[in-house]
């Protein structure tokens, strides 16, 4: 065993941890370095055993857990947000093997995880909310814990992701299982054994599993509340089996984001942030701006200089010194972005910036631009969630909007234009749940994230998602006297 309270962290064994334990199985799988493709280290495959464990150890540990200080609880997430950095060379080289990052954005996504961590730790309480209080009535609200908590989380940014819900999960007294996506099981389950040091059995647990552990995970009677990171199609399963059992369901799913870029702006100043938006991280963010529209006034200008910056970064293996860009995660995406690739040339699309879907054995893709695809092609309709990005032109504002507006998905938006004015104009016609303005897309803690349309339910981040972490209850307490005479 390693990693319990007083054992040392070990970073290539890697187990579920249930209890407080660490717990192997009988069933493992190996992630894949997505630069490389090359197996990573064993990973134990939970049973169906191991979860009816793990939320039995959850219910027994709410009952404590809930009733904690509030105070208490914010210096327990502090420790584990601080602790969790000290192992900063460790768990970076971890986010790289596993994700396919470059070392220095592996550890800017542990720096946003701790952020993450750290926010939640500094909520204050909630207190009882009077409502009205009158000679014959009080009516009085008050928020309070809501019991077990499944977390399922997606490939892009295991760490962050998974702090945005933790540090929430556990600030307001729910006890909580994490389930990472297959593909990048390492970093969560390390990260949660880290912080058993500092927590009562039950109340942090983490299960890697194979395709049946998330349906278990959404049917079981034990666990009140689904916390969902993913993508679309998966978000409409959760939520139908969610229903089975009326669990409480927060979905944080895909998007098509927008980026609308006005004739009044600096070119040089903006195309870098442009370039960011839509391929940091190889464009595999949720926000990422994956459809640009660029005035018709500053298009060729525009598009000169994004591709230039583009250009400019190195595209490779995240192990190389000086990538900018690494590979896409996995071969399934690796399999997507390709088929984006083949229909743009198919369709006989102009490659302004031409990409190549690598063919050797890791996942790296050199980023492409579509210089002004038609408004239904697949490119500009679907969600890629890879390095190849529409840039198309606009030339009156009713016109962008209503093209803008023209998808199922409502989860982030960009505005770059000098006339502040006209920015939030634009922003607040734009039907999705963040929105950005003059600057690539990045959520942060203290804002409240939720997608519009088919991008999600519910929502996390800042005071208001702390909310769906609870339950509410109203009393209404009548001032009759019913005192027995
Ligand atoms: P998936 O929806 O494929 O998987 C997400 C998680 O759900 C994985 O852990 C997966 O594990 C699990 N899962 C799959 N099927 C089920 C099921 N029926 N019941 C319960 N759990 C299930 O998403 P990806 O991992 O491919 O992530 C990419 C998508 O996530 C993109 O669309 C992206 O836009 C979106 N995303 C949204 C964000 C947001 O905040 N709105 C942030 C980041 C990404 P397994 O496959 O083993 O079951």
């Amino acid at each position: 065993m390693n990693g319990t309270k007083e054992t040392p962290i070990e970073f290539e064994k890697f187990h579920n941890i249930v209890d407080g334990l660490p717990r192997s199985s009988t069933n493992f799988h190996r992630g894949t370095n997505p630069s490389d493709g090359k197996e990573l280290w064993e990973v134990p495959i939970a049973s169906e055993n191991d979860l009816d464990d793990a939320v039995e150890a959850a219910r027994k540990a709410f009952k404590t857990w809930s009733k904690t200080k509030w105070e208490d609880r914010q210096e327990i997430i502090k420790n584990i947000a601080k602790e969790f950095m000290k192992y900063e060379a460790e768990m970076g080289k971890l986010v790289m093997l596993e994700g396919g990052k470059p070392i220095q954005f592996a550890k800017f996504d542990l720096g946003n995880a701790s952020k993450g961590l750290l926010w939640a730790a500094s909520e204050k309480k909630f207190e009882d909310e009077i409502i009205s209080d009158n000679a014959d009535l009080k009516l009085t609200m008050r928020h309070v814990p809501l019991g077990v908590v499944g977390a399922i989380c997606p490939w892009n940014f295991p760490l962050p992701i998974s702090m945005n819900k933790i540090g929430p999960a556990l600030l307001t007294g729910s006890t909580i299982i994490m389930k990472p996506s297959p593909f990048t099981p390492y970093s969560i389950l390390k990260l949660v054994e880290i912080a058993q040091k500092f927590l009562p059995p039950g109340v942090l647990q983490a299960l890697n599993g194979d395709d049946k552990l998330g349906p278990l995970m959404t049917e079981h009677p034990g666990i009140n509340m689904i916390t969902f990171t993913g993508s679309t199609p998966t978000g409409k399963r959760v939520m139908a089996s969610c229903a089975k059992t009326l669990k409480r369901v927060t979905l944080e799913l895909g998007g098509n984001s927008a980026a609308i870029i006005c004739p009044d702006v600096d070119v040089n100043k903006v195309a870098p942030k442009v370039a960011l938006a839509a391929f940091f991280n190889s464009g595999q963010i949720c926000v990422a701006s994956k459809r640009l529209y660029v005035h018709k006034d500053i298009y060729a200008d525009m598009l000169a200089a994004v591709k230039k910056v583009v250009e400019g970064w190195k595209t490779a293996p995240a192990v190389e010194e000086g990538t900018m860009l690494g590979p896409v995660q996995n071969k399934m995406q690796h399999a997507i972005v390709k088929d984006f690739f083949e229909d743009c040339a198919s369709q006989g699309y102009d490659f302004a910036l031409q990409g190549e879907v690598g063919k050797g054995e890791g996942f790296v893709v050199q980023p492409a631009i579509i210089d002004n695809p038609p408004d239904d092609s697949r490119i500009v309709r679907e969600e890629q969630f890879g390095p190849i990005v529409p840039m198309l032109q606009w030339e009156d504002e009713d016109e962008v909007i209503a093209r803008v507006n023209d998808t199922t998905t409502g989860l982030g938006g960009a505005v770059y234009c000098a006339d502040l004015d006209r920015a939030q104009r634009l922003a607040s016609r734009i039907e999705a749940g963040n929105i950005w303005i003059n600057s690539n897309e990045k959520p942060l803690p203290n804002a409240f994230f939720s997608g519009w349309k088919e991008s999600g339910i519910g929502g996390e981040s800042g005071r208001l998602g702390l909310y769906n972490y609870m339950n509410t209850q109203v009393t209404h307490l009548y001032k009759a006297d019913v005192a027995k005479l």
